[in-house]
């Protein structure tokens, strides 16, 4: 949806919002700042295959939390981001795990299946949108892991903030899908491209991964992004970590990692690892950046709640609850190729084919517009 936030200006917030939001601004202004005086020698040297060091372990702690004992089963390397981390894995898994394919859940982000296809993997899918009810289709997911996956295929999961549905698995769901890798011998594969932009709580979004962690009977693997949480976009600050059954196994793992990103980038870029490592290795700054956090994740369920609330208002066909129980940037609203062909006709109003809309688009002064754009064209 292509609607500006900077629309939100003509109607100014309170005051305290304005301290906030100057506050975070100034926290990434400062964090800059301490990159530019800290690191200036050097700044533009070659980082090791594995990346920055001070980077790596505090982004593989903002996402585990402290890994005490299973600290030397776990491999982390610093990747072009999300996307990198995703192929940089999927490379890996195709060449050792040999997996018969890997299981996307339908529909999944669009990289995923470009990804697993490029690394050679045969790509097949699990139900996960139950487009009648606009729900998880949970019951379907479940049975086709159980009755069609075999052992050893890698399993790609949404850690939060599912793209493109927003609707994630509640914590029972999230254990029974555990249930079902450990039985089948699965390989789960999370991409954790959201953390803290979900709830607003990184470990509450870390929770799946945390809780497959703990259970200390599979082996994983993470593709994590800062380019959401930390705005880094264009700066491609991600991580690949690998949970091994054995520390042995790791060091294993981490010879064969390091080969797959020495033919593939060499050494990762510098400059957006230091921000992030600057930014999580302070406290003032890891507690503006908390902040921010808040702030956004907590922006996007008010703008759910405020389109909700129109659609609701103007007796709109249909049941729009949806929009308020998924989470993260995107909603499936389940409007039809027809319904979006005409809401962008009628009112200018851009929605992807699939019916996604960034809700992160939306601010006080469109919602309206937008809820009146899909009231129409439901009605037609
Ligand atoms: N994974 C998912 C589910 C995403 O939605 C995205 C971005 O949209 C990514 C990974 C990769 O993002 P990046 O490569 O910018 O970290």
């Amino acid at each position: 949806m292509g609607a500006s936030n900077g629309a939100e200006s003509q109607q100014l917030p309170p005051f305290s919002s304005i301290l906030d939001t100057t506050y975070a601004w100034l926290k990434n202004l400062q964090a800059e700042e301490v990159v530019k005086k800290t690191q200036d020698s050097g700044r533009y040297e070659y980082l090791p295959i594995s990346g920055l060091a001070p980077f790596v372990s505090a982004a593989r702690k903002v996402l585990f939390g402290p890994l005490g004992s299973k600290e030397a089963r776990v491999v982390s390397l610093q990747t072009i981001s999300g996307t990198g981390a995703n192929f940089l894995g999927a490379k890996f898994l195709a060449e050792t795990l040999k997996p018969s394919a890997v299981w996307l859940s339908d529909p999944s982000w669009v990289n995923h299946a470009n990804i697993w296809g490029l690394a050679g993997v045969q790509v097949r899918r699990y139900p996960y949108w139950d487009a009648t009810n606009k729900r998880l289709d949970f019951e379907h997911m479940i049975q086709r892991l159980e009755t069609a996956a075999a052992p050893g295929d890698v399993v790609l999961l949404h850690a939060c903030a599912h793209n493109p549905t927003g609707v994630d698995p509640t914590k029972d769901q999230w254990t029974r899908v555990a249930d079902v890798c450990e039985k089948k011998g699965l390989f789960p594969f999370f991409d954790c491209a959201y953390q803290g932009f979900a709830s607003g709580d990184l470990a509450e979004d870390a929770w799946a991964v945390r809780h497959f962690l703990e259970r200390d009977t599979l082996e994983m693997a993470v593709a994590q992004s800062f380019s959401k949480n930390m705005g880094l976009y264009g700066e491609r600050v991600g991580a690949l970590h690998l949970l091994c059954r054995t520390s042995m196994a790791a060091d294993k793992a981490k010879g064969h990692l390091a080969r797959f990103q020495r033919g593939q980038i060499s050494q990762p870029p510098t400059t957006g690892a230091r921000l992030a490592a600057t930014i999580l290795s302070d406290p003032e700054l890891f507690q503006g950046w908390l902040l921010d956090l808040g702030e956004m994740s907590g922006r996007i369920r008010q703008m759910r709640r405020a389109l909700h609330d129109e659609l609701v208002a103007l007796g709109t066909p249909g049941r729009w609850h949806h929009v308020i129980s998924q989470i993260g940037m995107f909603s499936y609203t389940g409007l039809t190729p027809e319904q979006v062909a005409s809401i962008q006709e009628n009112s200018h109003v851009y929605i992807l084919k699939s019916g996604r809309i960034s809700v992160a688009g939306l601010n006080t002064n469109n919602v309206k517009h937008v809820a009146e754009a899909i009231d129409a064209a439901v009605r037609t």
